[in-house]
């Protein structure tokens, strides 16, 4: 039997690439040190409980969902003043090693199929609540004609046009914006939107759409795109 601290360490072993911005949350243990907790989603009992710090983020790098090598990158500019919420309207996923068969699937549709240079969003969000990169906070993604190089996108895996994310996806969701925020990577005073509000598209579905119109950011105005100024967008 090991004891609890072994245990932890043990933890920390197993710790796929994970991109944790802050420090690692810590609680006092049995012995009364402070030790670090890790979050993994497939964490069974027995392991050690999450007691994150408040909006503690870790995300799940794309090394640690094999991605594809990027054919190119473009630096975008940030913090960014708008970020749009998408659906993949593919499967939802509970588990890490689904979640990263997801994220290979999405990546390759977007690389092979549609012809991009990479998987399109910045960020995407598991059922479970876990969040596996895609471009991350600095790169131009493929998500929003128009917006891409001003905007951040956050798609939740899976289809939301009858049901809703679970609570885990919903709660990461606004954990994350507000730690874009504090890394500097979104304004304060962004504005959320759904990717509905600038293409024809049914995106993010009636129930997530329904769910970001409740968070303090949301903006039910058409957003100003700063590089057109008679707002002719490209369509
Ligand atoms: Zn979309």
């Amino acid at each position: 039997m090991l004891s609890s601290k072994e245990n932890i360490l043990e933890e920390r072993s197993l710790l796929p690439s994970t991109k944790n911005y802050t420090s690692w949350p810590t609680v006092n243990n049995l012995d009364g040190d402070k030790t670090a907790i890790i979050s993994l989603s497939h964490q069974t009992e027995n392991r050690p409980v999450q007691l994150p710090e408040a909006n503690a983020v870790n995300i799940m790098t794309r090394d640690c969902w094999s991605a594809r090598e990027t054919r190119k990158t473009d630096h975008m500019v940030t913090p960014v003043n708008f970020v749009f919420i998408h659906h993949t309207a593919m499967s939802r996923c509970y588990n890490h090693h689904d979640s990263c068969e997801e994220m290979k699937r999405i990546q390759d549709l977007h690389m092979d199929g549609r012809g991009w240079d990479d998987i399109a969003y910045n960020f995407v969000i598991s059922e479970e609540g876990q969040v596996y990169e895609g471009r991350g906070w600095d790169r131009v993604g493929a998500h929003t004609k128009s917006w891409n190089d001003v905007a951040i996108a956050i798609c939740i895996m899976g289809n939301f046009v009858d049901k809703e994310p679970d609570s885990a996806a919903k709660s990461t969701l606004k954990n994350l914006l507000e730690f874009g925020v504090r890394l500097g990577k979104i304004s304060a005073d962004y504005t959320l939107h759904g990717h509905r509000d600038v293409r024809d598209t049914a995106c993010p579905g009636d129930k997530l759409y329904n769910f970001i119109k409740s968070l303090s950011h949301f903006d039910q105005n058409k957003p100003h795109n700063p590089k057109y100024p008679n707002q002719n967008l490209p369509v």
